[in-house]
């Protein structure tokens, strides 16, 4: 691994994810990570949708990232609908809301199959906290790409327990491209891909947010083991 040649300490960003560059203050330059839409073209032979996962541990920005990306697809005057599970109410009932309060209108639907029904002509599906839908999600996506729409999925990858959650690992194997997001591990500063449960509730689903989880990396995800 590099050493940085100011401190002499080892970079906490992992060489992998870092391209060199730097940005003019110093900072690793991050936007040759940053998804660029392969074309926003809606001429009739370029009809081909796909499926796009952004996936993550809790506190990865996952959110902030499928917002991102919809309003790109908004500026290009594209067809955007964005839909969420109803039983994530954390913050309100009808936004898409991230944690840096960037907030995008969405529909909360109780079954993906709505989903279907929903999107009518539009080209841009967006659906955020994906892992908590059933498999029947799997089929929707697949039955939206192949009808030529770009959807964009966001969500858990993995549960409390470091295990796949939900639908998110056939989504991720089928989905044309995929983006990994990572948060910053709250106990040792590295890179964290764990979402740690501060409670003793053994559910796989529980809602809740700073107060119940953390962002761990794998050291210290499954030091308490
Ligand atoms: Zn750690």
């Amino acid at each position: 691994m590099p050493v940085n040649s100011d401190t002499g300490s080892k970079p906490k960003v992992p060489s992998f994810l870092n391209t060199g560059n730097k940005t003019s203050k110093g900072h690793p330059d991050k936007t040759n990570f940053m998804f660029i839409e392969p074309h926003f073209g809606k001429s009739p032979e370029d009809k081909a949708g796909w499926i796009e996962v952004i996936c993550g541990s809790m506190f990865s920005g996952k959110t902030e990232e499928l917002i991102r990306r919809l309003n790109r697809a908004l500026i290009a005057r594209q067809q955007v609908e964005i839909f969420k599970p109803k039983m994530d109410t954390r913050y309100d009932d009808t936004n898409v809301v991230s944690h840096d309060e960037n907030t995008i209108r969405s529909t909360p639907v109780q079954f993906a199959t709505e989903i279907l029904l929903l999107s009518g002509n539009c080209d841009v599906v967006g659906i955020d906290e994906a892992q908590f839908f059933n498999d029947d999600l799997i089929e929707v996506c697949t039955k939206l790409s192949n009808a030529g729409k770009r959807v964009i999925v966001a969500g858990l990858d993995m549960d409390f327990e470091g295990k796949p959650f939900g639908p998110m690992p056939y989504l991720l194997a089928m989905a044309e491209f995929v983006t990994k997001v990572h948060a910053i591990c709250i106990k040792c500063g590295n890179v964290a891909t764990y979402s740690y449960r501060l409670t003793n509730q053994k559910d796989k689903v529980v809602l809740g947010e700073s107060e119940k989880y953390e962002a761990r990396c794998r050291n210290c995800f499954f030091e308490d083991d």
